[in-house]
């Protein structure tokens, strides 16, 4: 059986026209990404989510702020923003220089402003399984699942990894779609054991090609979040043999990768029309 490879790009695509339509629909919608200090990763990272949201429509403005910028003055930029009116989404890049508490500046942002997903209110709303903003790479996942109408009702799926921003919200996520969900990380013994009973497998470990095919089950789904960057390019968690048993496998680069910023769009326009009141952001 050959292996049905689901790509990220067209689906991305489809979802930024929507987006763009629906910005036409809201009117203004006003994002601001916040970045602190010169981090040439967050640098490109910035810069594409800048280019997607214009070519949205979205009214995008992009904070750069010193490395030096201490935690007092970045909290004091970020209530100005909660409190302006022209500011529907804020974004703030991670990670923060070290002298900075991320969890303080996550916390300090106005949940329903919280573009990705990230405040404790919006993480507990997932957990309560009732989707508000929820992290954007999990929600592009979930888009090319659905695509390709993969059934997860009672499907086994198994997670590796466990971080705030993909691992967790993806779990929950799973779990709302009636998967039997696992949750992998570092200290999980006989990893093997678990992958290979998963129906659908998402690896969102950050080392490369730790996903081996013997690790895989024959006729699932296999996931790869995974961006690493390697001497031989940007590679996944999982070794691209694995399609030989994989029914569905995401590439890298080119699978999940596109549907983070088309999500992170759809997000900015759902804090718009919370602001709005057009849908209720819960009290
Ligand atoms: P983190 O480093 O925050 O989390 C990695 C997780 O993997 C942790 O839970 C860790 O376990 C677990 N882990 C590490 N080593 C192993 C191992 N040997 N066996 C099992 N589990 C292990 O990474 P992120 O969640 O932020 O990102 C994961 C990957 O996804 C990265 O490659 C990142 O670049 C990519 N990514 C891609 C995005 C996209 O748009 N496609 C967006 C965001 C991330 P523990 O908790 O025990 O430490």
């Amino acid at each position: 059986m050959s292996v049905t490879l689901i790509r990220g790009k067209p689906i991305a695509e489809r979802i930024r026209t929507e987006v763009a339509e629906q910005v036409k629909e809201v009117g203004h919608i006003g994002l601001v990404t916040v970045l602190v200090g010169d981090d040439p990763a967050s640098d490109v990272y910035i810069r594409l989510k800048h280019k997607a949201a214009v070519e949205a429509g979205i009214d995008a403005t992009d904070l750069r702020l010193p490395a030096e910028t201490n935690e007092a003055e970045l909290l004091a930029k970020l209530a100005e923003l909660d409190a302006n009116a022209d500011v529907d989404a804020i974004l703030v890049q991670l990670p923060l220089p070290k002298h900075i508490d991320e969890a303080k500046v996550i916390r300090a942002l106005e949940p329903a402003k919280d573009v990705d997903g990230f405040h404790p209110f919006n993480a507990g709303q997932l957990y309560l399984g009732r989707q508000t903003l929820v992290p954007a790479t999990p929600l592009g996942v979930m888009a090319m699942l659905t695509e390709h109408e993969i059934q997860l009702d009672g499907a086994r799926a198994v997670v590796i990894g466990r971080s705030d921003i993909v691992g967790k919200p993806m779990a929950h996520l799973l779990m709302q779609a009636n998967a039997t969900v696992t949750i992998c990380h570092s200290h999980t013994r006989d990893l093997a054991r678990h992958t290979l009973d998963a129906d659908v497998l998402i690896a969102a470990v950050g080392v490369p090609a730790m996903v081996s095919p013997d690790m895989v089950k024959a006729g699932s789904v296999v996931v790869d979040v995974g961006i690493n960057r390697t001497e031989a390019g940007i590679v996944g968690d999982v070794d691209p043999g694995a399609a030989e048993l994989a029914a569905f496998m995401t590439p890298v680069p080119g699978g999940v990768g596109p549907m983070t910023i088309a999500c992170l769009l759809q997000n900015a326009v759902r804090c718009a029309r919370y602001r709005r009141g057009d849908i209720d952001y819960p009290a």
